[in-house]
């Protein structure tokens, strides 16, 4: 149960629990009092918000930032990803099709064609785009003026774009992974909207098994909410989280199927390690990606597993998680 985007009923239920003003978005304090500033000055000075580039790990509430921004900036917003804009041309076209004071969300930011970002440099810092008309002899350059516009980007991880791009965003802001209280806090008012009646002990058991992530409890709840509705009367007591919880194989320290698959190969292919990323995500039949962002920052968060220069290695928690013996030697 990864933090990945979800499908049919799930999309349309995370749609519908989304915040939609930064008094409704939960945590993240010094990301909200910090944005709520730039926001505020660019509406009383009546210009278009600075750029903002916000990382953190999937789920974590960008795009509903990126919505927020557009909400209280009362501007529309377009949504595109690096992924979708291979071709400078194709930026070109967004670019040229923005309104004024537009918000554009860029999601996964860093994986935009090196081209491509070279022309987002200058549309972000001149608001002009350069692009070359025709082909051979008939080839021109022709300069194009866009109208301003707040580009909203997003990554997994800053260090990821290269300085020239990170530099032309007036504001940065790296989301960390939620509180269980905050969690709480979330999955009451998801349930709330979702009208699931929970009890206290009830949101705590989904939030511990969240792993700091909005997604997960609000993907959980609604799981937990089958179980009740379907094997109780309905109301999400901690013990009927902690069973349906349990039939959908996230642990009580929230690990999944994929964290269990990592920790396993690691464990019983690879004796601990160390063992490189392909390799690991090979074993585990997982795209590379896949393992290091969504699996391996919550293992090494929770102690599991360590990266070191000459792979990745399980902590002796590990093995006690998984209720095995280590070796008599450490592997490193
Ligand atoms: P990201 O773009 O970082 O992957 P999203 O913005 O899509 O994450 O958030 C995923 C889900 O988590 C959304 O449906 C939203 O309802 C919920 N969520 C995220 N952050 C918060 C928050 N701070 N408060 C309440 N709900 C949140």
């Amino acid at each position: 149960m990864v933090a990945a985007p979800a499908d049919g009923e799930d999309r349309a239920t995370e749609a519908a629990l989304r915040p939609k003003d930064l008094d409704g978005f939960i945590g993240q304090e010094r990301v909200r009092e910090q944005l709520d500033l730039v926001l505020r000055a660019a509406r009383q000075r009546s210009a278009t918000a600075d750029h903002v580039l916000l990382s953190g790990a999937p789920g974590l509430g960008k795009t509903t930032l990126a919505m927020i921004i557009a909400a209280e900036m009362e501007a529309p917003l377009r949504i595109t990803s690096g992924p979708a804009i291979q071709h400078p041309g194709e930026l070109a076209a967004v670019l040229a099709s923005l309104t004024g004071g537009e918000v554009l969300f860029l999601d996964e930011i860093h994986r935009m064609s090196r081209p491509a970002e070279e022309m987002l440099y200058l549309a972000m810092e001149d608001f002009r785009v350069d692009i070359v008309v025709g082909t051979g002899l008939e080839a021109t350059a022709m300069s194009l003026e866009l109208p301003p516009f707040t580009l909203v980007g997003a990554t997994t991880r800053a260090g990821l774009l290269v300085p020239p791009l990170r530099d032309r965003f007036g504001f940065t802001a790296h989301m960390e992974f939620y509180e269980p209280a905050e969690l709480e806090r979330v999955i009451h008012r998801s349930a709330r909207l979702l009208g699931v009646e929970i009890e206290p002990a009830g949101a705590t058991e989904i939030a511990g098994r969240s792993r700091g992530t909005p997604r997960i409890s609000n993907r959980l709840l609604r799981r937990v909410r089958d179980y009740a509705q379907v094997t109780a009367d309905g109301v999400v007591t901690r013990e009927i989280a902690a069973a349906a919880l349990g039939v959908y194989e996230v642990d009580c320290r929230g690990l999944d199927r994929l964290d269990r698959a990592v920790l396993n190969a690691l464990l019983k292919l690879f004796g601990g390690g160390p063992v490189g990323l392909a390799t690991l995500a090979v074993a585990v039949g997982e795209e590379r990606d896949t393992v290091e962002e969504v699996a391996e920052p919550f293992l090494v968060r929770e102690g599991l597993l360590a990266r070191t220069p000459r792979g990745r290695v399980a902590t002796p928690a590990a093995w006690a998680h998984l209720g095995l013996a280590p070796p008599p030697e450490p592997s490193w």
